[in-house]
C-alpha cells in the first residue's frame, strides 16, 4: 500500500530518527522459512458473479491442494479474509453499509459431496473436514461457495460512484488456502492499516461475470467477451485482484516488452492523469527491470481508484490500484501520482515476485517499495519527473517555483544524493530497530507509518551508502533473482547483503536497525 499521511519532508524524516522506542513487547522466535509451503494450493478454478444492483459477489472457488508435508491431514484451513474486511467496515464504516456479511453456503469435495466445516477467528478461518485423510504426497480438491457483500467504501475492497457510473475494487474477497509450514497453518488477521498476505505463488483460472457495460482489469492475462464474461489466466501469482467500472477508458504503453494497460476515467483532467501515470510506469519499469531483473509477466494493469485521502495506491501481482489524486476534481496532485505509481511498481518485486510475509516483516516489502520509490526513482532523471516539474512550475506558488528552479533536473525534485548521504551518516548516530511485525510495534515507535515507511527506507539508504552503490545493487539483484516466486525472510535478505559485504561497517548498519530478537 502507499500511504499519504506519512509523507514527510526531509527534516521530519531526520526528526523521526530520534524517536525512542520503548521495548515492552516480548520477543517472538520463529524458524527461518525460505521454501515453499508444505501444503500447497497448486491451482484455483474460480467462477465469480458480480451483481451490481445488489453489490454482491457470488463465488465458487475450487482449490487443488497438494500435501507435500510429512503429516497426514484431517482438515484444511481455507481463509475467507472478506469476513475480516466486513467486520472492520461494519464497525467503522457502518453509515453507508448495513449489516454487511459474507456467507459460506457450502463446501464440497471432488465428488460433489458436501463437507462439514467450522468457522473460527470471527468467520475468517474455515476449517474443512476432509472426507478421508490426506496422506503425505496426496492431492485433493475442495470447492467453496460463498456469497459476499461488496461494501460502499473508497478502498481496495469496495464500490464507489464515479462520473455517473460505478467502480468496483475487488480484492481481499476471494477465499484461499492458508499458508502451511513448520507443520502448522500459518495465517494472520486482516489488517486494515496494512496487509496480512503470506501466500505462495499459484495459478488462477477465473471466469468473472459482470454487466456487459463494465470494462474489466485484472491480474494476469484476460479477455472479456460481448456477454460480459471475462476469462482470466493469472499464472505464478500469489494474489489476485479484479477491478471493473462502466466508466473506464483504457490506454496502453510499452516498457521493455511489458504491456502497460491504464484504466482511467475521462474526467476533465483524465488525459493528463493517463499520460503521467503511463509515463511513470514506463520510467519505473526501465529503472527497476535493470536493477532487480525483468518483471516476469507480460502485462500490468493500472486502475484509477477513488480512495480515501490516506491511501495512494495498492499492489497486487500484475495489477496496481492508483489513487485519482485529485485528477477527478479540480486539484490534480502531480507529484503524488508519480509517487504512487513508482511505489506500487516497486511492489511488483517486493511482495509480487518476492513473497515476504507482509504481516510479520513489513519492513521488507513496504520498506523496500518506499525506498526504491522515494530515494531511487526520485533520484533519476526521467520524463515523468520532468513532466511533474514542468506542471509544478506552471501551477505552484512563488515560493515553490523558486525552490524548484534552484534544484537541477538531474538530481531530482525532492532529495539530492548529497543529502541522502548525509541522512545515511546521521542515521547511524542512534539505534532504531525496524524489524517488527504488525502486532509488535513498541509503544512510541510510531507504528507502521513511521517504522516501515520512514525508518526502513533510511536503513536501505544506509546500506547503499556504506556498501557503495555497486555492491548494494548487485546484492539487490541477486536477492530478487534467487528468491523469485519464493517466500524469503529478513534473515535471507541479510545473508544476501553479507554475501556482498561482510565488513564491520555494514554489520554496524545491520546492528543499528535490526533487532536480532525479532529477526525471522
Ligand atoms: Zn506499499
Amino acid at each position: 500500500m502507499k500511504k499519504h499521511n506519512f509523507r514527510r519532508a526531509l527534516i521530519a524524516t531526520i526528526a523521526a530518527i530520534s524517536i525512542t522506542a520503548v521495548f515492552s513487547v516480548k520477543p517472538v522466535h520463529a524458524d527461518t522459512v525460505n521454501t515453499d509451503p508444505q501444503v500447497q494450493a497448486t491451482n484455483y478454478q474460480m467462477k465469480i458473479h458480480l451483481n451490481t444492483r445488489k453489490n454482491k459477489l457470488t463465488e465458487k472457488v475450487t482449490i487443488d491442494v497438494a500435501n507435500n508435508s510429512q503429516n497426514t491431514l484431517h482438515q484444511l484451513l481455507v481463509r475467507n479474509i472478506a469476513a475480516g474486511v466486513l467486520k472492520y467496515d461494519n464497525q467503522h464504516r457502518s453509515k453507508k453499509n448495513k449489516n454487511l456479511k459474507t456467507t459460506v453456503t457450502s463446501i464440497t469435495d471432488e465428488n460433489n459431496k458436501k463437507l462439514n466445516f467450522k468457522e473460527a477467528d470471527q468467520q475468517s478461518s474455515i476449517y474443512v473436514n476432509l472426507p478421508q485423510d490426506l496422506k503425505p504426497g496426496e492431492k485433493t480438491k475442495v470447492t467453496i461457495n460463498v456469497i459476499t457483500d461488496v461494501p460502499y467504501r473508497a478502498d481496495r475492497f469496495g464500490y464507489q460512484p464515479v462520473m455517473g457510473g460505478k467502480v468496483y475494487n475487488l480484492s481481499f474477497c476471494f477465499p484461499y488456502l492458508s499458508d502451511y509450514r513448520n507443520n502448522h497453518w500459518l495465517f494472520h488477521p486482516y489488517s486494515d492499516e496494512g496487509e496480512n498476505r503470506n501466500s505462495a505463488v499459484t495459478n488462477y483460472h477465473v471466469s468473472f461475470y459482470a454487466p456487459k457495460s463494465y470494462t474489466v482489469a485484472a491480474s494476469g492475462d484476460h479477455t472479456t467477451n460481448k456477454a460480459g464474461k471475462t476469462t482470466i489466466e493469472a499464472k505464478q501469482m500469489r494474489d489476485l485482484a479484479i477491478v471493473c467500472s462502466n466508466r473506464f477508458k483504457v490506454s496502453h504503453a510499452q516498457a521493455d516488452g511489458i504491456k502497460i494497460n491504464n484504466f482511467y476515467f475521462a474526467s476533465k483532467n483524465g488525459a493528463k492523469y493517463n499520460q503521467l501515470a503511463k509515463q511513470c510506469a514506463v520510467d519505473s519499469f526501465h529503472l527497476f527491470n535493470k536493477q532487480f531483473g525483468k518483471y516476469p509477466y507480460k502485462q500490468l494493469d493500472m486502475t484509477e481508484a477513488v480512495f480515501e485521502p490516506s491511501a495512494g495506491g495498492m499492489e497486487y501481482p500484475g495489477l496496481i490500484m492508483i489513487s485519482d489524486e485529485g485528477f477527478l476534481g479540480k486539484k490534480p496532485k502531480y507529484y503524488e501520482l508519480i509517487q504512487d505509481v513508482s511505489h506500487e511498481i516497486a511492489h511488483q518485486w517486493f511482495f509480487g515476485t518476492l513473497g515476504t510475509d507482509e504481516y510479520t516483516e513489513p519492513w521488507l516489502d513496504e520498506g523496500m517499495a518506499e525506498y526504491f520509490e522515494d530515494f531511487d526513482y526520485n533520484n533519476h532523471d526521467s520524463k515523468s519527473i520532468r513532466m511533474v516539474r514542468n506542471e509544478l512550475l506552471k501551477t505552484s506558488n512563488k515560493k515553490v517555483r523558486k525552490a524548484l528552479k534552484k534544484t537541477s533536473i538531474k538530481t531530482n525534485i525532492k532529495l539530492s544524493k548529497e543529502t541522502l548521504d548525509k541522512v545515511a551518516k546521521y542515521s547511524m548516530k542512534k539505534r532504531h530497530y525496524i524489524n517488527y511485525a504488525m502486532n509488535e510495534f513498541p509503544k512510541n515507535s510510531g507504528g507502521e507509518g513511521i517504522v516501515d515507511y520512514e525508518m526502513a527506507p533510511i536503513f536501505y539508504n544506509a546500506l547503499r551508502y556504506y556498501m557503495g552503490e555497486k555492491k548494494f545493487y548487485a546484492a539487490m539483484k541477486d536477492y530478487c533473482q534467487t528468491y523469485q516466486f519464493k517466500q524469503p525472510t529478513g534473515r535471507d535478505f541479510l545473508n544476501m547483503i553479507k554475501k556482498y559485504d561482510d565488513s564491520a561497517k555494514v554489520q554496524k548498519v545491520i546492528d543499528n536497525f535490526i533487532d536480532p530478537q525479532y529477526l525471522r
